[in-house]
């Protein structure tokens, strides 16, 4: 199938919508408008990410369920759900500087009107004649302040109240942008999120010349464990492999998900051996704990993961540091698993 736009717009839309449809209908998965979405994401890009992971799913016959769906358009569809918060929260915050706006036009009218009143006064001051006179006068001049007075606590309540709900509006954006930024299953930063901060890391560490090295991480045979054990066991072990890389990720460094099973890690700024130091103790800690399926009790015996980590050279792209961090882990895998490659070491053996 050959890649297509999902943002077409023109008569051979409805042709890629009714087979979105239909390929729904063949693999058993309801048309919600999320799964729709996923649907023509995947099927315009068969050999992405999300489609990769659908296929999976099709293919372990795992329920397509609404959680499954969450999942999926949180992890995969980011940025559109991310621009769909962000205009509701522009229009909200149009809607409040509308309000303001409004609010402070009347509160200058109301002033005018009072100043004029005043003035009116002082004019009319000079020809009291009567203690009635000068009665009417000073009740005039009661009735106007007290107006004025009550208008600007109102403008002050709806200010108030503005500010409220801006902030509010913040805090809302602030945790959509988390969100955006999380992997929903173990709770690290994303795909996303790591590619940003690799990005930003590899830059820094050639701007300043100082030392960043990224680290991938893999679980062994973690086919074999979800087919023995069933996937959302399996999900449970990636729940734990992520907290004990979350532990031993403290800011500067960081610690994402990767892939389905891959993780990876960035150092910025220490040595060789500290970055080997904390990636073998991370991967004894996992390999030393005998783990539970919380279900049923059951003992699953311990996983273990392989990993690889690559140095920054001068002048290399985020992508190269990759692939030789990449290049690092499936020597581990290869020299038999459960152990650190270090891709300076295998490219001098090499
Ligand atoms: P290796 O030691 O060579 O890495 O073997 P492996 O079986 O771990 O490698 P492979 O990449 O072939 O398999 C990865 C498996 O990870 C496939 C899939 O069953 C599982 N997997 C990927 N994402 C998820 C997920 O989100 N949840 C669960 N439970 N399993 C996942
Ligand atoms: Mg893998
Ligand atoms: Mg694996």
């Amino acid at each position: 199938m050959t890649k297509v736009d999902t943002t077409v717009r023109g008569p051979e839309a409805y042709g890629l919508a009714r087979r979105v449809l239909d390929d729904m209908e063949a693999a058993g998965v309801w048309p919600t408008p999320v799964n729709f979405e996923l649907w023509l994401h995947y099927l315009g890009d068969p050999e992405g990410a999300l489609g990769r992971e659908i296929r999976r799913i099709l293919a372990a016959q795992e329920p397509f369920s609404e959680s499954t769906s969450e999942m999926l358009a949180s992890e995969y569809l980011p940025r559109g759900r991310l621009n769909e918060e962000i205009r509701d929260a522009g229009r909200m915050l149009d809607k409040e500087l509308s309000t303001v706006a409004t609010t402070i036009a009347n509160a200058h009218k109301s002033q005018v009107e009072y100043g004029v009143t005043l003035a009116d006064a002082s004019g009319r001051m000079d020809a009291v004649e009567s203690p009635e006179t000068l009665k009417t006068l000073v009740s005039t001049l009661a009735d106007a302040t007290h107006k004025a007075k009550s208008q600007n606590s109102a403008l002050e309540q709806q200010l108030e109240h503005s500010t409220r709900e801006v902030a509010k509006l913040r805090e809302h954006l602030e945790q959509v942008r988390r969100d955006a930024m999380t992997d929903a299953l173990t709770n690290l930063a994303n795909r996303k999120a790591f590619d940003e901060h690799l990005e930003g890391s590899v830059d820094a560490a050639h701007a300043t010349g100082k030392a960043l090295t990224l680290a991938v991480i893999d679980i062994d045979h973690f086919k074999r464990f979800n087919d023995t054990w069933g996937h959302q066991t399996g999900d449970q072990v990636l729940r734990y492999v992520a907290s004990v890389l979350g532990r031993s990720a403290r800011s500067p460094r960081l610690a994402a998900r990767y892939g389905g099973e891959e993780f990876a890690m960035i150092f910025p700024d220490e040595s060789t051996a500290a970055v080997d130091q904390a990636l073998k103790s991370v991967l004894k800690e996992i390999a030393s704990r005998a783990l539970r399926r919380r279900s049923t009790n059951d003992e699953l015996g311990a996983v273990t993961i392989s990993a690889g980590y690559a140095r920054l050279r001068p002048e290399e792209t985020p992508s190269s540091l990759l692939e030789r961090a990449d290049a690092a882990l499936y020597a581990s895998k290869r020299a038999g698993r459960n152990r650190v490659t270090d891709a300076d070491q295998l490219e001098q053996a090499a």
